[in-house]
């Protein structure tokens, strides 16, 4: 054959190129599948306090406020406005690039109790109004933990909120912050609905939900713990949960001390 070596080596140059360009498209795909998936939890998030927003909106044109509340929820709208800020500029991160994938999560040297504290505060209206009571125990001995403050923030929200979704207006909720086995663990406990047994392990998948109707009250995606599982593991920590049905459950994050 005239040019059997030439062709030979076309064929195998051409089988190269080949692999090379389906093994690009498969990255893209995966990237971009990484891209909607952190649109998915970011839309998600930014719910939450616009939600607080509107609410706060509804109690200051109900005026119905002492002005001692009202300074309290003003405080909350800059915590909310700011939280939503955050979030959009994720947002627009995740847009131009997905380098946010690997944005560096072990920052600052930070306290988790003035980070609890901010994040109390963007759900005091609706604290005040579902009349909750929030104990707090064992703040003042807790030592740094070396992490960047919004990751922090987000995953104590999550926690949080999901407390108050999931448990009866007027019921408390406890928050105990201790050391742990060189963690600062934060135990987020309320007196809810509890969540089944065989349901335990799989609240933390990506959109599981117990009960898979929403309702106005609860409605999420099954998303946020998902997320906070992602971003304690990036800190190097660990998320845990004990329920029981009826009675209420404990979720546990556990967060490690800074060391030098
Ligand atoms: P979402 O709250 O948006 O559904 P999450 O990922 O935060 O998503 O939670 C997943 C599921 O875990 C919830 O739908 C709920 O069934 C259950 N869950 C989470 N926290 C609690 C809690 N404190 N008490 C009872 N069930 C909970």
């Amino acid at each position: 054959y005239p040019f059997a070596t030439e062709l030979a080596a076309l064929t195998k140059d051409y089988n190269t190129m080949v692999k090379q360009i389906t093994q690009q498209v498969e990255e893209l795909k995966q990237s971009e599948k990484e891209k909607n998936e952190m649109i998915a939890n970011l839309s998600h998030d930014i719910k939450t306090p616009v939600a607080s927003l509107i609410a706060i909106g509804q109690a200051l044109s109900d005026d119905i406020l002492s002005d001692d509340e009202k300074k309290r929820y003003l405080e909350s709208v800059s915590e909310n406005a700011q939280r939503i800020t955050i979030l959009a500029d994720e947002l627009m991160q995740v847009t131009i690039d997905n380098s946010s994938e690997n944005t560096n999560v072990i920052t600052d040297e930070i306290m988790v109790d003035d980070i609890l504290i901010k994040v109390l505060n963007a759900f005091k209206p609706r604290i005040d109004h579902d009349q909750r009571e929030i104990m707090i125990s064992g703040f003042e001995t807790i030592p740094a933990i070396k992490a960047n403050e919004d990751v922090v923030y987000r995953i104590l929200y999550n926690v949080i909120e999901n407390s108050l979704k999931y448990s009866q207006s007027g019921t408390p909720i406890q928050i105990d912050v201790k050391v742990d086995n060189n963690m600062v663990n934060i135990e987020v406990v309320d007196e809810g609905k509890g969540i089944p047994e065989e349901d335990i392990t799989k609240i933390f998948q990506r959109t599981y939900r117990v009960e898979k109707s929403r309702n106005q009250a609860t409605g999420g995606h099954g998303l946020g713990l998902f997320i906070t599982k992602n971003l304690v593991e990036k800190l190097g920590g660990k998320i845990s949960v004990k329920s029981k049905i009826g009675a209420g459950s404990r979720f546990s994050v556990a967060l490690p001390i800074y060391t030098d």
